[in-house]
């Protein structure tokens, strides 16, 4: 537990860690460093002195503790959007034979917008299957060339068994790509055990490297040397001071990196990475889903307007809880301006994030007790509160 670690302002409830993790202490000072006596002083040669160019490996060997992938096998940059790109690109090269890439309705829009994007472009008559959560096992076929789904909904929390699918899915022939958005950090992934080819997620939600924070990728130890990168910047050249015309790409995960990588959110985000390094991911888990039992339990028997939208076995759902209810927003709304902030997603949920390295059970408490009086005097009715900004 270390609530002490993080900066909340006094008098907030802070249940969106899944969205955006709230600011490290010692990130403050971590970048102020880098920026003064690194950038400042070494100026350019902060590349070669301070070791801004491996940063995004070193620190994706830190996720990959995380998410059970061996070192030299993740690598940071971009944003996740770009890494599903690469990810889906390099994976539909391996089976040239097969045009399906196959998702479900739980994947997180940009995952699949990013899959219409690059079919279009690629113009070789691919085409996406969007499949509901439950059908997803029952799609795959030897006519589907990626499956590539996210682990936890992003609305509902819902877990998709990995293992299990990733076996189905190469029993047939198919390459398999997770997107651990909302896994990295909130629940012990098996990355290297699942035999997945590619993984991707980002840093900013349970892992807290700030707004913006650059996304990590990750390929398969032995078919990292063999695929080929979509986005063959120069930074994934196998020399890029070289200066080469010529595109060669580089030994093993480093090909998968594009361009200049983003230092001072790197600081913030290896910062924010000391705080896991004494840190057992079963532990948290077994915290986290004390949390939102608690949570359930709590809202079902104080708020009945509220439907529960996650599943309610904690096995089968990451570390967030939603509920449904056709005032969503407002209800939210009317939460934040008390001070308890969670989220809401279209059309109808309320989405609240239980990330156990600062979220205790006070918390859980005092959050249902002000839900249950918004709910009771329904404070949530009023016009400021159903007005929506473009951020929900
Ligand atoms: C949060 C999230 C994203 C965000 O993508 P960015 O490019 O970082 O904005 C993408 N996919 C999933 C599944 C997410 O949960």
């Amino acid at each position: 537990m270390k609530k002490q670690q993080f900066q909340l302002p006094d008098g907030v409830i802070y249940l969106d860690g899944n969205s955006l993790g709230p600011l490290p202490v010692i990130a403050t000072d971590r970048v102020a460093s880098v920026m003064c006596q690194e950038w400042g002083q070494m100026l350019i040669t902060g590349w070669n002195k301070a070791g801004w160019m491996n940063q995004p490996s070193k620190i994706g060997d830190r996720i990959g503790r995380l998410i059970g992938a061996p070192s030299g096998s993740v690598i940071m940059g971009d944003t996740l959007s770009i890494k599903v790109y690469q990810a889906l690109a390099s994976a539909l090269r391996m089976v040239p034979d097969r045009k399906v890439v196959l998702s479900d309705s739980g994947n997180f829009p940009t995952d699949l917008y990013m899959a219409q994007g690059l079919i279009s472009s690629l113009d070789q008559g691919h085409s996406l299957q969007i499949e509901s959560p439950e059908d997803v096992a029952g799609a795959l076929s030897e006519d589907i060339a990626v499956l590539m789904l996210t682990q936890v909904d992003y609305r509902t929390g819902r877990l998709h068994d990995m293992a299990a699918l990733t076996k189905r899915a190469q029993a047939l022939g198919v390459v398999v790509i997770w997107d651990l958005a909302h896994s990295a950090g909130a629940l012990p992934v098996d990355l290297a055990g699942s035999n997945a080819e590619f993984a991707v997620g980002c840093t900013y939600k349970y892992l807290n490297g700030g707004p913006g924070a650059p996304a990590f990728i990750y390929v398969r130890s032995d078919l990292a040397d063999q695929i080929e990168p979509a986005l063959s910047g120069w930074l994934g050249h196998q020399a890029p001071f070289a200066f080469d015309l010529e595109y060669r790409p580089g030994v093993g995960i480093e090909r998968m990196r594009v361009g200049t990588p983003p230092i001072l959110q790197l600081a913030v985000l290896d910062a924010a990475l000391d705080l896991w390094d004494d840190v057992d991911v079963n532990d948290l888990r077994a915290r986290s889903i004390n949390l939102t039992e608690l949570f359930i339990c709590e809202v079902e028997a104080r708020c009945p307007d509220l439907t529960l939208a996650s599943p309610r076995d904690p096995n089968k759902r990451g570390s967030q809880v939603s509920f449904h209810f056709s005032e969503g927003y407002a209800v939210m709304q009317a939460l934040i301006s008390r001070g308890v902030i969670g989220d809401f997603r279209a059309p109808d949920i309320m989405r609240f994030g239980f990330t156990p390295l600062y979220t205790e059970v006070s918390d859980v408490l005092g959050a249902v007790k002000i839900l249950q009086d918004i709910m009771d005097r329904k404070s949530w009715d009023r016009p400021e509160f159903k007005q929506k900004s473009t951020v929900t």
